[in-house]
């Protein structure tokens, strides 16, 4: 953990020195509008989430789950955070431990909200560097392939990176396009690591509010 920020500026530095330093303000932009819709989606969408479904106060659940969010953020793995969910969740929050180990198990690697929406920019960010127009279908096929990517793949470090290949495949987008991103991957991957298991933890307290 202590070596991962060193080990992220060398993967990107790798990058640059490939593709040269046009490339890296393109890389910006995209690792910009990932960051940005995966904060966005956890401010508006988990934000109503666990304010109107769990009638919980937003700002302190987040302050009672840091422990949750430096775990995913420093392990990259929504599985390997399960255990630290699981007691946080129960201990910090007090709720029904039947309800919420069974929902953050699944959620663990069917509920992967923030690994959906970085395929479907990055398929989207690919289709563009390749100077790929996407119909509208198309489009559409992005968003649902990416959600159900995002319920297959699995809980771990760079699990979603098959799925993103298939998806490229699947909409005529060269699947090489995946090396271009490979070395500011680890940050995305630990950015939405956190949404995923945040998404988890919000769930988790929605259904058992809504079972009481
Ligand atoms: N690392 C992610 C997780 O464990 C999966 C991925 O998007 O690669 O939730």
């Amino acid at each position: 953990m202590k070596l991962a920020p060193v080990g992220v500026a060398a993967l990107i530095f790798s990058t640059v020195s490939q593709l040269g330093l046009e490339m890296l303000t393109v890389l910006f932009k995209y690792v910009g509008v990932v960051l940005l819709a995966l904060v966005l989606h956890v401010l508006l969408t988990y934000s109503l989430i666990l304010k109107f479904g769990a009638k919980t106060h937003v700002l302190s659940f987040y302050k009672s789950i840091t422990e949750i969010i430096v775990t995913a953020f420093s392990t990259s793995s929504s599985n390997a955070t399960l255990p630290t969910a699981i007691r946080v969740t129960n201990q910090t929050l007090k709720k029904r431990s039947d309800l919420v180990n069974f929902v953050l198990t699944i959620g663990a690697t069917a509920n992967q909200n923030g690994t959906a929406l970085y395929e479907g920019a990055t398929v989207l960010f690919l289709a563009q560097f390749y100077n790929i127009e996407l119909t509208m279908l198309q489009q559409v096929a992005v968003v649902l392939l990416s959600v159900v990517a995002g319920i297959g793949t699995a809980g771990v470090p760079g699990g979603s990176l098959p799925f993103l290949v298939f998806v490229l495949f699947s909409i005529g987008v060269p699947v090489e396009g995946v090396g271009i991103i490979m070395g500011v991957d680890r940050l995305l991957d630990m950015s939405r690591t956190v949404v995923n298991v945040v998404g988890d933890v919000a769930l988790a307290a929605w259904v058992v509010e809504s079972e009481k």
